[in-house]
């Protein structure tokens, strides 16, 4: 069993923090929910007491919707082949193209619409003039969709001003278009610059789209565990795993559980390591230059190597001798990433 274990009280306290420090906060529950899965963010996101929540693309709307009674904001920008496009009242798109705007205004129930901007990302969206075309087309077809704002997807910050630099001519962009809503869903502003922004740019509403900080910010609030499923004696020499791979010292063999299936993978090998560097290792009898790779696992306080590659849903490490080792059923440490990570069961405690 690989487990996530969650201490709810400090990990809700965390995200209340996040909330207070950013006004207008809407929680990002995209993906493999950061690791804690779109149900449990889209509950999290009722108990902060939000109005709206952002997800990925179309069908995680269907993972949140139960949980959550506010607005559902897709960051995908809707296109006219969208096969599962969810059109609610609750639902808010993103539209970066003129056409796509035509095409959302054609409809008769008047969409609710996120006017995406392009940035220095170059991922989607309006460009200035764009946006004004858009605005244009706004005022010529009337109510045609509900506009709620524009949207910024910044990367993630290079200099001390870049951020600053870039919100003022997005900003200056976004008055020249004269939107019906003044309102700016943005992403990676932190508070500091979001309290710039608002102080420059006073007639908008600035409602900042976070997910790592909110979730992932407070690491102590949260542990990945694997259990223990068997411990095998091996000699030096001795074969085993799917490759017959031979033990190059005595030891233990762990069978643990946690495999690709739950991204656990190979780790790069220690990066900038030279050959001549290599041979003083194995000279030294260092286990990596025997080819072993060093695991996210956590065996007597330090991470262990693989015996062989993961499998689908276990693991095999190798564990030297003068390594306290672990019973059958005790649980280990393991360092994964969040945003890639997959687990049997979460356990709130
Ligand atoms: C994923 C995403 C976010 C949230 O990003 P974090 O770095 O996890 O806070 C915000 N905006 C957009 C458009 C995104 O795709």
């Amino acid at each position: 069993m690989l487990s996530l274990y969650v201490d709810e009280g400090r990990w809700t306290r965390h995200q209340q923090q996040v909330v207070d420090a950013h006004p207008g906060l809407v929680p990002v529950a995209k993906g493999n929910g950061y690791g804690f899965g779109l149900r449990l963010l889209a509950e999290q996101a009722t108990r902060l007491g939000v109005d709206t929540i952002a997800v990925g693309t179309y069908p995680e709307i269907d993972d949140v919707a139960g949980s959550f009674d506010g607005t559902i904001l897709v960051l995908t920008p809707w296109r006219p082949t969208h096969e599962g496009a969810v059109y609610d009242e609750r639902v808010v798109h993103t539209v970066g193209r003129l056409e796509d705007l035509e095409a959302l205004a054609a409809r008769d129930d008047r969409p609710r619409v996120a006017l995406e901007m392009v940035t220095s990302m170059r991922r989607h969206g309006f460009t200035g003039r764009g946006l004004r075309e858009a605005g244009d087309l706004l005022v010529r077809r009337g109510a045609a969709v509900r506009v709620e704002g524009a949207a910024v997807h910044l990367p993630l910050p290079r200099g001390e001003r870049s951020h600053l630099d870039e919100m003022d001519r997005l900003m200056t962009e976004l008055v020249a278009a004269d939107l019906p809503a003044k309102r700016v869903f943005v992403s990676h502003l932190d508070a500091a610059e979001l309290e710039t922004v608002r102080s420059g740019w006073g007639d908008f509403e600035l409602r900042p789209r976070i997910g790592t900080a909110l979730w992932l910010g407070d690491p102590g609030a949260y542990a990945i565990r694997a259990s223990v499923l068997e411990v095998h004696r091996v000699g030096r020499g001795d074969v085993s795993g799917y490759r017959a791979r031979r033990a190059p010292r005595a030891g233990h063999l762990l069978v643990v559980s946690g495999g690709t299936s739950h991204s656990v993978g190979l780790e790069a090998p220690t990066p900038g390591v030279r050959l001549r560097d290599r041979a003083a290792r194995l000279a030294a009898g260092g286990l990596d230059a025997a080819g072993l790779v060093r695991s996210p696992y956590t065996v007597d306080g330090a991470r262990r190597l693989f015996a062989e590659p993961p499998h689908m849903q276990v693991s095999m490490l190798f564990v030297p001798d003068g390594v306290r080792v672990p019973r059958v059923g005790d649980e280990l440490d393991v360092r994964l990433r969040m945003t890639i990570a997959a687990f049997d069961r979460i356990v709130l405690a």
